[in-house]
């Protein structure tokens, strides 16, 4: 596939490509081009082209085309599901949920394309001044490979909504799915040049586009590393910044819970995606009095398990995204056994054998007796590892929960208010969830706290943040 610049497809000005392989298998699925300075140059030029007419529009016109996008997505979704699955691993179940929830975010923010657009202020003898949102202008969107269907929707929703044009950026082994939803706003009447995806790396498009002085602000969502990284070279340019960082989720797990349905958020809080979520839970508190029984039931869960090609029909766990990710993982769990920092109760390899071998398969892992102090605990774990620890009460579970540099979500399991809202208030998380976990509808605002980020996404909170006030006073 080509570059998305200008509504033309584009091969890049240096003729180099980027090869997009299954993670599943190592076949090669297409190839997309290596761009460059330039190629973000030409695309910051057709996004300024395009700024004009899309910002006079009304924010219901806006809306109508992201709706009618949205309809476009809903009855392409099987192709793109399978796009999405070929390059990035998931099984064809998820890869759909996250096709639809595209959709689900257009929708949202066509529907609340009335939100307010001002406010008037009235000053008395004064005078009254009026403050209107406008857009920013052009937004730049770096976006990760584990989510890149979704994540993408998160970034376009609002800031086209909100009469923005952008550049984005996928990630380099997941892209194909980013063209094939920009050429399908176009077909909804999003015009030329309000959405130009460049493909290539991220020392060379995604720095481009945070350093180009017509890109006013930008979203990335990936590692701390690089979203400190993006800081620093955003710094000398005053940019408008969103970064949606790493996380090392605690879920807590108090003895008056449904042990049943815990284990069950477990199970899908930490191995939907491969592991591979932001807010997936990787650290599991339970209460020593139910700690026994929740690991057999967790264990037999976890063995029930199947991996293998996403595309294969009764798949619950895709390969890794790539032979670097499951590196990192591996050598993680292999420092547990090492250092005697913990005891793996199943998994703790990679997968071998004919389904397996070609791709990046690592099996789902349970560490239990985690000592506070290991490299699973303090480091993010992105993939299908998941260590656990028993803990006598609710300060030691909260205690521990903060043992983190991360601060993105976090979920208590009881059916005690009082213990609800100790959690709520004392766990540092941009989000608390009570007896479930992972979920993140569009409507609410999203982010984390500490070295999991700033800014929000999702909301209206999102759809303010790609406007700026600008304020008339009239004297009278
Ligand atoms: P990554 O930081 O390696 O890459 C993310 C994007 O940034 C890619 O498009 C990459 O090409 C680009 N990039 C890399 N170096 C860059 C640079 N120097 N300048 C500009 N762009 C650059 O992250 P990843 O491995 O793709 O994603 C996994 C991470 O993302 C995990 O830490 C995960 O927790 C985090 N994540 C966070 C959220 C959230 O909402 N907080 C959501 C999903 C993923």
């Amino acid at each position: 596939m080509l570059m998305r610049i200008g509504g033309k497809d584009t091969g890049g000005l240096d003729d180099r490509w980027i090869e997009v392989k299954n993670p599943a298998t190592g076949e090669l699925i297409d190839r997309v081009p290596s761009g460059t300075t330039n190629d973000v140059a030409l695309a910051a030029d057709a996004a300024e082209a395009a700024s004009g007419n899309w910002k006079k529009k009304t924010a219901r016109e806006r809306g109508l085309i992201l709706f009618h996008a949205a309809g476009l997505v809903r009855e392409q979704h099987r192709d793109i599901a399978q796009l999405l699955t070929m390059e990035q691993g998931k099984p064809l179940r998820e890869a759909v949920d996250e096709v639809r929830g595209f959709a689900n975010i257009l929708e949202f923010y066509a529907g609340i394309s009335a939100h307010s657009s001002g406010e008037t202020i009235r000053l008395g003898p004064a005078g009254d001044c009026m403050v209107v949102h406008e857009p920013i202008g052009i937004c730049g969107a770096i976006i990760p490979w584990n989510m890149p269907v979704l994540i993408m929707g998160w970034k376009i929703g609002p800031a086209l909504l909100a009469g923005n044009t952008m550049v984005l950026k996928p990630a380099s082994t997941t892209p194909l799915s980013s063209l094939k939803l920009a050429a399908i706003l176009e077909k909804a009447g999003l015009p030329p040049g309000v959405l130009n995806v460049v493909t290539g790396s991220g020392e060379s498009v995604g720095a481009a586009i945070v350093r180009h002085p017509l890109i006013r602000k930008v979203s990335f969502t990936g590692d701390t590393m690089t979203g400190e990284k993006i800081r620093q070279m955003a710094s000398g340019h005053l940019k408008d910044l969103v970064l949606e960082l790493g996380g090392s989720d605690p879920m807590i797990v108090m003895d008056d819970a449904d042990i049943d349905k815990a284990v069950e958020g477990a199970l899908r809080g930490r191995f939907y995606n491969t592991g591979q979520t932001c807010t997936a839970v990787k650290r599991l508190y339970v209460h020593e009095k139910i700690a026994g029984i929740f690991l057999t039931k967790l264990k037999m869960r976890v063995e029930s398990l199947k991996a293998g090609n996403g595309l294969e029909p009764g798949i619950d766990l895709g390969p890794m995204n790539s032979a670097v990710q499951r590196e990192r993982i591996s050598c993680m769990v292999n420092n547990v056994t090492e250092r005697g920092e913990g005891t793996i109760l199943i998994g703790g390899s990679e997968l071998t054998g004919p389904s397996y071998d070609a791709g990046y398969f690592y099996s789902p892992t349970l560490v239990s007796d985690i000592s506070p102090g290991a490299q699973l605990i303090t480091d993010e774990i992105f993939g299908p590892v998941l260590p656990v620890m028993s803990v006598p009460d609710l300060d030691t579970a909260i205690i521990e929960a903060n043992r983190s540099r991360y601060g993105l979500g976090a979920s208590i399991w009881t059916t005690n208010l009082a213990t609800t809202k100790r959690v709520f208030d004392d766990v540092h998380a941009g989000i608390i969830w009570v007896n479930r976990h992972l979920t993140v509808p569009p409507d609410i605002p999203f982010g984390g706290m500490n070295e999991s980020g700033m800014g929000r996404e999702n909301g209206s909170h999102a759809l303010d943040s790609y406007s700026r006030t600008k304020t008339l006073y009239l004297g009278w």
